[in-house]
């Protein structure tokens, strides 16, 4: 089985790789929003547009008038059309025409890895050296590089690269399609989860996992008002503005690290692991104060369950979200609807007089609904 996995490393570009590189993200963002606009105004007149293939055609002669186009990796103009032809598809499938891309916010682009052969001999567009720490990118040459200090080959086939500019930083996302041999296991254990908001996650084996990201909201808000005083173009304003875009790449970071060590641990221990089949948009409200941050964990925890799954062969099970997980008392059965009011943590069965912990009564009864669905599932093969 092949499968595509990321890598990120921090680039660390010379003063020249630097120009160029942003001047690629400039020329990409150029021939997006210039090809974007040529795209609304034909289907305003037409109903219609062009595709991206014949809008490539079209990129030599727009260069012939902006000379600055042919400096650089003509692979990133390319995808950058084929980004747009994307964002169009969406918008006939009903959203609004997609947006112009403006500086500052979207700070990348993007660049396949080109094979050629000659004379025998096999050359990739793009080449990773983790001996020595380089990459080496169309135009751009060899640019040093950090991460993944304990893996000294890996090994697959290069597919693109994302060349990415975060608050101030530089970081290269490689996109590698790998052989996978996938373990065999027969199934020897299961795990119920329930997804919270304060405690994340509340295993059957009665495990609290805490949202562990702190965000500093006070100092947040400090930071911005500071910059709303800096003077527009200033260097102070610049600063500012690299502190707060820090600030956010820690969270982020933080989110990411705290995500992948929670998914290892579960696919690691378990065979089986059941989740409710959860609605998370409207678990979302509130609970993350800063704009941007205020995706919930959990349903990126279980995209990540999800394809983690796969690789490592376990199984992932997902019941239905009406299924009232919280109500049913886990040992005689018996549904106490008083329960439904979020704010009982804790109550007693009143048949058999077990003394409940919402969460983790739930969890264990999300186990039992996961186990049923298995023995159906395995019951079509007996
Ligand atoms: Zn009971």
């Amino acid at each position: 089985m092949k499968i595509l996995k990321g890598y990120v490393f921090r680039m660390y570009p010379n003063e020249k790789q630097k120009e160029l590189i942003n001047q690629t993200i400039g020329c990409s963002r150029f021939v997006y929003n210039y090809f974007l606009d040529d795209k609304i105004k034909e289907y305003k007149k037409k109903g219609k547009s062009k595709s991206a293939f014949d809008q490539i055609k079209l990129i030599p002669l727009l260069s012939k008038d902006k000379e600055w186009l042919k400096e650089v990796d003509s692979c990133a103009l390319r995808t950058s059309l084929f980004n747009l032809e994307d964002a169009f598809k969406r918008f006939y499938k009903g959203s609004g025409y997609p947006r112009f891309k403006s500086k500052g916010v979207h700070e990348s682009y993007k660049t396949n890895n080109i094979k050629n052969s000659y004379k025998g001999k096999e050359y990739n567009s793009i080449k990773l050296d983790l001996k020595n720490k380089t990459i080496i990118l169309p135009k751009l040459k060899e640019i040093k590089i950090r991460g993944y200090r304990n893996k000294k080959v890996i090994i697959g086939d290069i597919k693109s690269a994302v060349i990415k500019k975060e608050a101030g930083r530089y970081y290269v996302s490689v996109l590698i399609e790998e052989e996978l041999i996938k373990p065999t296991i027969i199934p020897t254990s299961i795990i119920g989860i329930d997804l919270g908001i304060k405690d994340l996650i509340v295993t059957s084996h009665n495990e609290k996992i805490e949202n562990k990201i702190k965000i500093n909201a006070k100092r947040l808000i400090g930071l911005q008002r500071g910059l709303s005083r800096c003077k527009s173009g200033s260097k102070n304003r610049y600063k500012m503005k690299l502190k707060i875009q820090r600030m956010y790449q820690k969270i982020r970071n933080a989110r990411k690290h705290m995500i992948h060590n929670i998914t290892n641990k579960l696919i690691k221990e378990n065979d089986i692991i059941v989740t409710e089949n959860l609605d998370v948009k409207s678990m979302q409200k509130n609970h993350y104060i800063a704009k941007g941050l205020n995706e919930n964990p959990i349903s990126e925890i279980i995209r990540v369950l999800k394809y983690k799954a796969v690789w490592n062969n376990k199984r992932i099970i997902q019941i239905d979200r009406y299924y009232p997980s919280s109500q049913i008392c886990n040992i005689c059965n018996y549904q106490n609807k008083k329960v439904k009011d979020l704010s009982i943590r804790k109550w007693e069965c009143p048949i058999c007089h077990t003394n409940h912990e919402r969460d983790y009564n739930a969890a264990v009864n999300i186990m039992f609904k996961g186990l049923e669905k298995y023995m159906l599932y395995l019951k079509q093969y007996i």
